[in-house]
């Protein structure tokens, strides 16, 4: 067998490798093999690739034989090429030595600049450059970034270091220290590496090569990565490469200087080249933050022959790639080189444009147009704006750059982990720094949004907030950090202090501002109708299209759904409309009824409010399918746990306090979530039910006479045998056929259930029979096929994930191998009996991208999602579509989403449930009238009245809906359910707001 190849080169116009090869040499090895194979000036190098990284880790941290000797053999050749050899004293080469794996992770892992230089080596650049200042400085730079990287020497103590020698020379910049301030320095650092290391600071420069090469190893597990990789669920990867290249300098002098350009604006999407560097200066200086760096309009002011080259190569970069590229340049002595290439992280707008704009410039199909948008871009775009109103009479601090959409509003902290901290007792944080740096990453992820006194658009807080979706502002150069407090333009502001940022435009403001939710763009809802498409054009087996419903409890949810282009409600949980407000008194009264006559003329009080409820969500769904989910929580969880609150009840009630304290005691369960609860309720107390159905009967009655078509679903929750269901279902037809006979109108209602026990998705052929539709409850199923309660689960969830026992909450994204092997038994069950059985998911599954590939795939008819996932699904379910036809899979994607669909066999190839056929024999059991004839008006309507997902989405403050970064955040933490809901719209009785083992 040939050996396998570990080391590939790159360099002198061929390179070993090249950009298909991103799983082997990451991505950052793969584009430089592209950019040299492309005639564009790289610095040659060589890339170790990421089997060695997964050998590594899987030998127990020990390499592979042979590697040393590839390696070394990398270097001669580099060195041949360069003419130049590693630590020489007379003409040393020097080298970068950085990571990079096949998904971006930036800044997460080790990077070492200017290796090679030592004692002799120092001296030997001085004379070939001539110019100590810069030979020194590369020394002091090496030292610093390799003892900080490989031996674990603190970075500060370093910068103490030079802020002192800045201090004793009066000097401001590190630009007006001489070379031999800069040699005074390297001796200073060399003793803090002695004493902090306990050992002298490397001179042979292969010990220091593989302290590099295994600092960079090693990094591909360090917290930061592992958190990162986490929480932008890339997984599956081999681990990173080590890319060893020549180094070119930026700091040479005035005829050099470096920089970082995008060939699309990151921010907005439009078509022009934008960027900035700095003279004289290396490539930590642009990203770390550390100056403020020049547009590239004055780089075309200042070399046009340089800036023209530069537009020559980002133009063949982005028509070679066919996306948006992000480009890092350095010119050495007047002379451009590339050193980077990638495909462009942008804020969600970008993202819609620049797919949009390429589709439109025939540079990329339609259907890479719709795979190039994530959910995240998505998400970013239904982010908080500042009430206008409230932003004119606003005091506007400063002006920073816009370096990540949307506004925040937040208690102003001055470190991550105070961010960490304060976010856990339940604070709102903007973060404040001078500059960001990869260790603030748990601060930032936590953060509403962030704020930099430095940085430009590129800095690692503009790139990493950009990416998390979280608003921020960059380089506002008036604000001065001051330890615990900070100053704008005079005034001061502390830790605790409220500031909203708008990072759309750059501006800072005092206090805590209204926020709302911002439009929906026109190239959204462009963008959007082409998901559309491809959607609705779907067809697996006899089923055509995918739909897309919401979870909506209240008329004002339903009719934003719509906006954002729901289709349909695939759960109305209606416990909300008895456990609120004058209801909930009504409801308590009735549980505390004596007596059946009691309880029943209580319900009686009810039922006029229920009703008004369902006829203000039918009316706002304008004749789509709504389907209402009978009562599903405990009885108890009406009663309010307060004493006081109790005492008060009770007043109203006209009882005894001990005498309720004793029925709500009377009512508690050891395991609420498994006791007396959804259609358990309904076989004890059927007066319930009959009250709800009642309301939902005469609320579709009150539609039909005022003309607005209607199609409502009676949904009943967790069965778990068809025997339940023989006794509830002829209840609700009883009722449904008293109210439409007494009114003398026939309006179809189909009857359907739960499948969100085990047992039921096991006997779901019975089950079946009995019922019109099915909807998976994923949230219990999920509960239930574990065992671990959904209430419970975050006092271990981190301990699961981190020791990768999960890969992620089972309750945020579908366990396929599990409770998705149920999904799939129960559907095609169903399905054996009822060939066209209409299936959905309404568990909060059914806004998570990764679970919506499942959904399609499996065969489902919908999903069904709160409101503001709804723009995600309808993205998710056109990428599913277009993922899993065996025509257009594309090559390898990294996400998750993405993995899991093309680590599965595509739909069409399996045994689907969809395209299984019925067996002849079995008769479906349902009532004709439950699913006979449509409503004409209703399917006129539905053909009519497309949602048009373009006015402005309701107004809601700022705590309303949480930013993704919270929402990430909180998916480390919370039950899946309390995740996705939009803060000030949780369901009632939903896991956040309860005590554990509560529903
Ligand atoms: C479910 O269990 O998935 C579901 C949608 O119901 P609930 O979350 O209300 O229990
Ligand atoms: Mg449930």
């Amino acid at each position: 067998m040939a050996k396998q190849r570990n080391v590939y080169f790159f360099g002198g116009g061929k390179a070993d490798g090249d950009a298909k090869m991103k799983e082997v040499l990451g991505g950052k090895g793969a584009n430089l093999a592209e950019m040299v194979n492309l005639g564009i000036p790289v610095p040659p190098g060589f890339t170790i690739s990421t089997d060695v990284c997964a050998a590594y880790y899987d030998n127990g941290r020990k390499y592979p034989a042979g590697i040393k000797e590839e390696v070394a053999a990398g270097l001669e050749k580099l060195e041949k090429m360069m003419k130049k050899k590693l630590g020489n004293p007379s003409d040393p080469l020097l080298v970068s030595v950085r990571s990079g794996a096949a998904a971006s992770m930036p800044g997460m892992m080790d990077t070492i600049l200017n290796l090679g230089m030592n004692d002799g080596a120092v001296r030997g650049l001085i004379a070939k450059t001539g110019n100590p200042r810069f030979a020194w400085d590369a020394y002091r730079r090496f030292i610093q970034m390799y003892s900080d990287v490989v031996m674990g020497v603190e970075r500060d103590l370093f910068e103490e270091a030079l802020d002192e020698i800045k201090e004793d020379k009066g000097v401001r910049l590190d630009t007006d220290l001489t070379a031999d301030d800069l040699e005074a320095l390297v001796e200073e650092y060399k003793e803090i590496v002695k004493e902090h290391a306990g050992k002298e600071f490397p001179q042979n420069p292969m010990d220091q090569l593989w302290g590099a090469i295994n600092a960079v190893f090693n990094s591909w597990m360090n917290d930061r990565a592992i958190k990162y990789r986490q929480l932008e669920n890339i997984r599956g990867l081999k681990g990173t490469a080590v890319n060893v290249q020549s180094m070119v300098f930026g700091n040479f002098g005035d005829d050099s200087g470096t920089g970082v350009c995008f060939s699309r604006d990151p921010s907005t999407g439009e078509n022009y080249f934008y960027g900035e560097y700095l003279m004289n200066a290396q490539g930590e200086d642009v990203v770390a933050g550390i100056r403020t760096p020049e547009k590239l309009s004055t780089l075309e002011k200042d070399n046009p022959a340089i800036y023209k080259e530069l537009v020559g190569y980002k133009n063949k970069l982005e028509k070679h790639f066919r996306d948006m590229q992000d480009i890092e340049f350095t010119v050495e002595k007047g002379k451009l080189y590339i050193l980077q290439a990638r495909n462009g992280k942008r804020a969600g707008a970008a993202a819609i444009k620049i797919a949009l704009d390429m589709a439109g410039e025939g540079l990329i199909d339609k259907k890479t147009a719709v795979m190039r948008v994530s959910s995240g871009h998505l998400d970013q775009l239904l982010h908080p704006m500042i009430d206008p109103v409230a932003g004119k009479q606003a005091k506007k601090l400063t002006k920073g750059l816009n370096a990540s959409p949307g506004a925040a509003a937040g208690m102003i902290v001055f470190t991550a982990k105070e961010a960490e901290e304060w976010h856990a007792a339940g604070k709102k944080v903007l973060l404040v720094r001078k500059e960001t740096s990869p260790e603030d990453i748990g601060g930032m992820v936590v953060a509403q949004g962030i704020l930099t006194s430095t940085g430009g658009m590129t800095s690692h807080a503009a790139v990493v907030a950009r990416g998390m979706g979280t608003p921020c502002i960059a380089g506002a150069s008036e604000v001065s950090v001051l330890g615990n407090s900070i100053e704008i333009n005079g005034a001061s502001f502390n830790e605790g202090d409220w500031l909203t940022i708008d990072g759309s435009t750059g501006a800072v403001y005092e206090g805590q501002l209204p926020l709302i939710e911002p439009d929906i763009s026109k190239d959204m809802e462009t963008f959007l109708g082409w998901c559309d498409e491809f959607r609705k054009k779907a067809a697996r087996g006899n089923m055509k299209g995918f739909g897309i419903r919401t979870n909506a409890d209240t008329p004002e949810d339903a009719a934003r759904a719509f906006e954002f282009g729901a289709e349909g409600i695939g759960l109305c949980r209606t416990e909300h409309m008895f456990f609120e407000g004058e209801k909930q008194k009504l409801f308590s009264a009735m549980i505390v009824s004596n007596t059946k006559e009691e309880r029943l003329a209580r319900l009686k009080d009810l039922l006029p409010l229920q009703q008004e409820d369902f006829f203000g969500i039918f009316k706002a769904m304008g004749g789509r399918p709504v389907t209402i989910r009978l009562l599903d929580p405990p009885l108890h969880e009406v009663f309010p746990r307060d004493e006081s609150k109790i005492a008060d009840l009770a007043r109203h009630l006209g009882i005894d306090v001990d005498k309720l304290k004793d029925k709500i005691e009377t009512l508690e369960e050891a395991n609420p979530m498994l006791g007396h609860r959804g259609c358990r309720l309904a076989i004890t107390y059927p007066e319930i039910y009959d009250t709800q159905v009642e309301a939902i009967a005469r609320a579709a009655v009150e539609c039909v006479r005022e003309g607005i078509p209607v199609k409502p679903e009676i949904m009943i929750p967790l069965v778990f045998t068809d025997r339940e269901l023989n006794i509830l279902r002829p209840n609700v037809e009883k009722i449904l056929e008293s109210v439409f006979d007494d009114a003398g109108v026939n309006i179809p209602v189909k009857i359907g259930t739960m499948i969100e026990i085990p047992r039921a998705a096991v006997r779901a052929a019975e089950i079946a029979e009995k019922a019109d539709f099915f909807s998976f409850g994923t949230n219990d199923l999920t509960q239930m096929t574990f065992g671990i309660s959904r209430d419970d689960i975050g006092t271990f969830l981190p301990d699961y994930l981190g020791q990768g026992v999960f890969d992620v909450d089972p309750f945020a994204s579908l366990d396929e191998a599990g409770v998705g092997e149920l999904v799939r038994f129960g559907l095609e069950r169903g399905r054996d009996v009822k060939p066209n059985l209409s299936v959905g998911i309404c568990g909060e599954h059914g806004g998570d991208p990764a679970s919506i590939d499942f959904c399609y795939r499996v065969g489902l008819s919908y999903v069904s999602c709160s409101p503001f996932r709804v723009p995600v699904a309808r993205l998710a379910s056109a990428q599913a579509v277009i993922r899993n036809d065996p025509a257009n899979a594309p090559k390898k994607p990294a996400k998750s989403a993405a993995k899991k669909a093309s680590a599965k066999k595509p739909a069409a190839a399996k045994k689907s449930a969809v395209a299984k056929k019925a067996p002849a024999a079995k008769k479906p059991a349902a009532k004709k009238a439950a699913t006979a004839k449509k409503p004409v008006a209703a399917k006129k309507a539905a053909a009519a009245k497309k949602p048009a997902a373009k006015k402005v989405a309701e107004k809601k403050t700022a705590a309303a809906k949480k930013p993704v970064a919270a929402k990430k955040a909180a998916a480390a933490k919370k039950p899946a359910a309390a995740k996705k809901a939009p803060a000030a719209k949780k369901p009632v009785g939903k896991p956040a707001g309860k005590k554990p083992g509560k529903k």
